[in-house]
């Protein structure tokens, strides 16, 4: 008995569909036919995540489905596409099976449950960018909402169709939500532009073709640089107020679990946003967020030479408050200034020290500190 695998299917979601045609347990099958020497049980692995080639191999013998076939259901068949990084664990660009943080277990869009022929779970809902599903406008869940458990894949009983809850058996396709507000149609959009740049392999930022991998690696920090809460200014962002009010949430009630989803759901269209209308949003969240270019590209092993290109183009170099400032160079240019006759003020002593006159604090703290002292 042989099944093939259906469009972005989850290796999991492949194997219990395997399994419940041999009439047996997940566990149960994995253990009797993938017998693997070195992990005695699968049920605690995140198996979509798993890279043992002896499990591969395995597989390969005992289906009828070529290893690139099976390799290409596992997430890991997103590196170099939507991350770059080996890791055991999956890196942020992927949704860990649970994440207490961030949400209860596996996700999945109900919708696509009841409407498929045969139901399935898709490697997308494991992505970090898909927190709704753009086609039935809905956002993804991460549980039962008969018994409030999450999503276990392998736990799940023998039955014909895999779209029941592994706890109480409810039909996990008609699971009400009680909360299937439909996002709005620019956090959509963003998700299917996310969706797309990834099937695509690039992105085409500032008329350039970026590789989708560099593009998801920077993501993770303008999710980092966005997500500054009420500090936030990005005045053109439609659903500023929104994204404030569920960290609001976060902060008062013990509803970040809850929640998250929405907020993750907002800052990620706020990355598109900066993308939209080129160059002019992303300079207004510069701008009104006096940002700078080491906050930026801090702490990167490498900077990709688009990202780096666009930075240059979008932060005056005057703005770069990465360079340290000594008190001699302040006092070198005032003396400078002095003995060309010209003006000593804040803005042409900055000048000359070549920074900017109010947002660089050190330039700021050191001039006020000498003019104080009536230099
Ligand atoms: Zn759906
Ligand atoms: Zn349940």
């Amino acid at each position: 008995m042989h099944l093939h695998p259906l469009e972005d299917e989850l290796l999991s979601s492949w194997l219990i569909r395997m399994a419940h045609a041999h009439y047996m347990y997940p566990t149960t099958f994995l253990n009797l036919h993938i017998k693997n020497t070195r992990t005695n049980s699968y049920t605690r692995r995140d198996i979509d995540f798993y890279d043992n080639k002896e499990f591969f191999d395995l597989l390969s013998k005992k289906s009828i489905l070529s290893k690139s076939e099976l390799l290409n259901m596992s997430l890991r068949s997103q590196e170099g596409y939507l991350f770059i990084n080996q890791s055991l664990y999956p890196p942020q660009q992927i949704r860990r099976l649970i994440d207490k943080r961030t949400h209860f277990g596996l996700m999945y869009c109900p919708k696509c449950l009841e409407t498929d022929e045969i139901p399935y779970w898709r490697k997308k809902w494991r992505y970090f960018f898909y927190t709704a599903c753009p086609k039935h406008k809905i956002f993804l869940t991460d549980r039962c909402w008969h018994c409030y458990k999450p999503i276990k894949l392998l736990k799940m009983e023998l039955t014909d169709k895999i779209n029941y809850c592994s706890n109480c058996g409810a039909d996990l396709g008609l699971t009400d939500t009680h909360q299937d507000n439909i996002p709005d149609d620019y956090g959509l959009e963003a998700i299917r532009w996310f969706e797309e740049g990834l099937e695509r392999g690039y992105f085409k930022i500032n008329r350039q073709k970026v590789w989708s991998a560099m593009f998801f690696h920077i993501f993770c920090r303008l999710y980092y640089l966005l997500d500054r809460k009420q500090d936030l200014v990005l005045p053109n962002f439609l659903k500023l107020n929104e994204y404030k009010d569920i960290c609001k949430k976060h902060e008062v009630y013990n509803s970040k679990k809850a929640s998250a989803v929405y907020k993750i759901f907002y800052v990620n269209s706020m990355i598109f946003h900066l993308f939209q209308n080129f160059p002019f949003n992303f300079l207004d969240f510069i701008e009104s967020n006096h940002l700078t270019y080491r906050e930026f590209t801090h702490g990167f092993k490498y900077i990709p030479f688009w990202y780096e290109n666009l930075l240059m183009e979008l932060i005056p170099k005057q703005n770069k408050i990465g360079r340290e400032i000594s008190e001699s160079e302040v006092v070198g240019a005032i003396n400078y200034l002095k003995s060309q006759g010209k003006i000593v003020n804040q803005l042409n002593v900055a000048e000359v020290v070549g920074c900017h006159f109010t947002i660089h604090k050190r330039f700021v703290g050191i001039y006020k500190k000498l003019n104080f002292r009536n230099y």
